[in-house]
């Protein structure tokens, strides 16, 4: 069984996941609205992921035994300064789950729940990878600039990218 404090933490786990996919689907339609196709195709991908993440937790919880509880998801933010604006709330947001994800794994290794702690592990490799590639993007974009035609090539990049994406 998991302890009342580890159930708690993953279904807050599971709620900001879901808060994630939300945030990215919210990022995708401005993108959509600014015309930068392969930008929102990327993050609809990432909101994809993210719900998977959430199924994830979902299953492990029901698996252990656990009830999956569901609290509300908040309205993502809507209104951006610019792309490179976009792309640094989404590295900020990978941020903040890196740290959520890392004060979970301290309460399950604290509570010797062994397969807590490696279902935690996948999540924090993963983590690095989301990090990163979030990270390269805001530095393409940063060293392209707002108003620079560049903007439609990179655009069309993360569009091939996006399709590549697993
Ligand atoms: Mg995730």
């Amino acid at each position: 069984m998991l302890s009342k404090k580890l159930l708690d933490g993953l279904n807050a786990q599971i709620n900001l996941e879901l808060a994630s996919a939300y945030t990215y689907l919210g990022m995708c339609a401005w993108f959509e609205a600014k015309n930068l196709p392969g930008m929102a195709a990327w993050m609809r991908k990432q909101a994809g992921e993210e719900t998977e993440h959430a199924l994830k937790l979902f299953d492990f919880v029901a698996d252990r035994d656990g009830a999956v509880t569901l609290g509300a998801v908040a309205a993502p933010p809507a209104n951006f300064k610019g792309v490179q604006d976009v792309w640094a709330r989404a590295l900020a947001h990978e941020q903040k789950v890196t740290a959520s994800i890392a004060k979970l794994y301290d309460q399950a290794q604290r509570e010797k729940d062994h397969a807590t702690v490696a279902l935690l592990q996948w999540f924090a490799t993963e983590q690095v990878e989301e990090e990163k590639t979030t990270r390269q993007i805001l530095e393409e974009v940063e060293k392209i600039g707002e108003n620079s035609s560049a903007i439609f090539f990179e655009d069309r990049h993360l569009g091939k990218r996006a399709e590549q994406k697993e």
